[in-house]
């Protein structure tokens, strides 16, 4: 077979201690998965079923650089733990949904959120709030092998050495299992799909200048630069 052009590159994300590289195939995000985020934005955190949206996978970038995007007057960060997959399926159930884990690591869901809240108000897709270019910063993928499965554990953003993001893993409304179980029953899984897990309470806008700072307890912090 040949093509018309040549293809996009594949999208990957580097796997810490190693020489391999992690292809991506889907990026999921859940969103508001920490109660006090919710309230924040407005929302009863209640358990109420989570929700889905999606990033494009060449939405990740991993050089520590985040270029402030055009038509955004209100960039804003979210530090995520994020889930890399060995395999799927359907309808996996939450008892066995660890298995299919290949690791995890530190990612930014940067977000416009003028963009995004004008969506919101109007019915429309949250597409152009959440889904744009480097929308995405993400450290090295950190294999279950070397770091175990993360179920607790503080999660913390700083923004120019001043504390903005500050919560634990334990906190999340839905667990990884959970999540991965709920996003198998609207999607076929498979390896290399990433999921963005939620961001805890205290989300702001970045300026260009600002460096972001993000920690995941026993995982490689995350260092971005807005330029
Ligand atoms: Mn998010």
């Amino acid at each position: 077979m040949s093509f018309a052009f040549p293809p996009a590159d594949q999208a990957t994300v580097p796997i810490a201690s190693s020489d391999l590289m992690f292809p991506v195939h889907r990026v999921y995000c859940i969103g508001r998965n920490y109660a006090e985020h919710a309230r924040e934005m407005g929302h009863d955190p209640d358990r109420e079923p989570p929700f889905f949206f999606q990033k494009s996978p060449d939405n990740l970038r991993c050089d520590g650089v985040f270029p402030y995007p055009a038509q955004s007057d209100d960039v804003q960060f979210e530090v995520e733990l994020a889930v890399y997959l060995k395999s799927g399926g359907i309808d996996i159930r939450s008892d066995v949904a660890l298995e299919k884990i290949f690791g995890y690591g530190v990612a930014l869901d940067m977000t416009r959120r003028d963009l995004q809240g004008a969506a919101k108000k109007l019915g429309r897709p949250w597409d152009v709030g959440k889904s744009f270019e480097d929308s995405a910063p993400c450290g090295p993928v950190c294999r279950v092998e070397d770091v175990g499965h993360l179920e607790s554990g503080a999660i913390t953003l700083d923004q120019n050495g001043l504390r903005q993001q500050s919560g634990d893993l334990s906190q999340m409304i839905w667990s990884v299992p959970e999540q991965l179980s709920i996003l198998s029953q609207f999607f076929m899984l498979r390896a290399g799909d990433v999921i963005l897990t939620g961001t805890p309470a205290g989300v702001g806008r970045v300026a260009r200048g600002d460096s972001l700072h993000c920690c995941i307890e026993g995982l490689p912090a995350l260092d971005v630069s807005v330029v």
